[in-house]
């Protein structure tokens, strides 16, 4: 059973000033979530989460969470600048990027930002264009995991990450260059749903911790657990539960780390999608219905507000606001306007008959939502609205106008008078 955070009389009231379609968030959601995540891992002195930026790279959602401790995690330039701009700096900043281009290098040391590594030649490049900092963090790719799926696909296909061999000329070569600290990540699954997740992959690298320490003497200040804690996007998935989490990760720290002397090893995570994605939801209105060979119903949005169902074929249920206990008597295919036949928010879903004008609440989408929005057949993003704990709803992002499609074309000289 999904329960949307708004009622159709809190929608309508809301539509009265924002039509939709827009993406709205519960702060309340948000808060407690992140509240009870930082409780699993309160037993860690150094314990930090770097909030994933690209899930919802919005300040409005960002500072919910950067005033009650997270730092950003990074990937690009303007999500460097985004953080600057919010006055997260330094060592609050993870910049875990891939095929990095120079310039983000550079802000990132500029802005003494942990760099991630994602590849051994990446020292060398970045000693080059940026110099070495005293702290360091390298992305391991072990080749074989246990718990993979889909969206990552198998370890040894991915594209991320130095190699066990690597990791430890890497470490030599970093010592030599003068670095003092090191950390180590892994992401190695996405929207992960068993509790084993985490602890799984913490003893993976706090043994490769252990041995790298021994090999080469590094000194290891943190470990880097990244992103992957899914959500339950079926309503008739069960959610992780957090504290067993830490409960695990807390029992692995103790069984490889502590008898090694390392207990001041930091513990850090990436997360985003864990942190935002029930706590966010696009509501558009139906606006056509058609019957042909299927019964489709069609919205004033589109894939360009919410493209994982067309991308990945992901799941999000849907909720016709007002109707959550009427019986679910019609199959339809609930799509979108672009012309792409991908477009499509749920295929064969079996729904409340749904009339025109009604409110469709779409769950889950406030991770990795309007984020990965596109402006593809021309369409304009949806914007942004939070609920306040207080019940008051603020606009955190207008919808895009036309002015913003116009701003990078260029019409000068392809009509000039003769
Ligand atoms: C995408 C990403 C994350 C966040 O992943 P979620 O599945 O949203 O938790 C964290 N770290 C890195 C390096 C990523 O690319």
């Amino acid at each position: 059973m999904k329960t949307p955070f708004i009622t159709l009389e809190k929608a309508r009231e809301i539509t009265k000033q924002f039509p939709t379609p827009f993406h709205i968030y519960d702060e309340k959601g948000i808060i407690e979530n992140l509240e009870r995540f930082k409780a699993a891992f309160s037993w860690n002195k150094g314990f930090r989460e770097y909030f994933a930026v690209k899930a919802t790279p919005t300040p409005g959602i960002i500072k919910l969470l950067t005033d009650r401790g997270c730092g950003t995690d990074c990937s690009s330039l303007t999500e460097l600048m985004l953080s600057e701009k919010m006055g997260i700096t330094g060592e609050r900043i993870m910049f875990s990027s891939n095929a990095t281009p120079p310039e983000e290098f550079v802000l990132a040391r500029k802005l003494g930002a942990i760099i991630n590594l994602d590849d051994i030649t990446h020292i060398d490049f970045l000693e080059r264009v940026a110099g070495l900092p005293e702290t360091i963090c390298c992305r391991y790719n072990p080749g074989v995991f246990t718990i993979s799926n889909s969206i990552m696909d198998e370890p040894s296909n991915a594209k991320y990450g130095f190699t066990r061999p690597q990791l430890s000329e890497g470490f030599k070569t970093l010592l030599s260059k003068g670095v003092k600290h090191f950390g180590l990540h892994a992401f190695l699954s996405s929207n992960t749903s068993t509790e084993e997740y985490y602890p799984t992959l913490a003893r993976e690298l706090f043994k490769t911790a252990v041995e790298l320490k021994k090999e080469t003497g590094a000194h290891i200040s943190f470990i880097n657990l990244s992103g992957g804690i899914g959500i339950p996007y079926y309503p008739d998935q069960a959610p992780n539960d957090i504290a067993l989490i830490g409960e695990g990760v807390k029992k692995a720290y103790e069984e490889i780390l502590i008898p090694e002397g390392m207990d001041d090893v930091a513990i850090y995570t990436e997360l985003g999608r864990y942190m935002l994605a029930p706590y966010g939801a696009l509501v558009a209105t139906a606006i056509h219905r058609k019957d042909t060979h299927k019964h489709y119903i069609g919205l004033d949005s589109c894939a360009c507000d919410l493209m994982r169902p067309a991308m990945y074929g992901a799941y999000h249920h849907i909720t016709v606001l007002g109707k959550e206990d009427a019986p679910k008597v019609q199959t339809y295919d609930v799509t979108g306007s672009l012309c792409e036949n991908n477009d499509k928010f749920a295929v064969d879903r079996l729904l409340p008959e749904i009339e025109m004008g009604d409110l469709i609440y779409i769950h889950d989408a406030g991770a990795h939502g309007r984020a990965m929005g596109y402006n593809y057949n021309g369409k304009l993003r949806a914007g942004e609205l939070l609920l306040h704990t207080d019940g008051s709803v603020e606009m955190i992002r207008r919808r895009e106008t036309p002015e913003d499609y116009f701003a990078t074309l260029d019409f000068t000289g392809l009509f000039d008078e003769k």
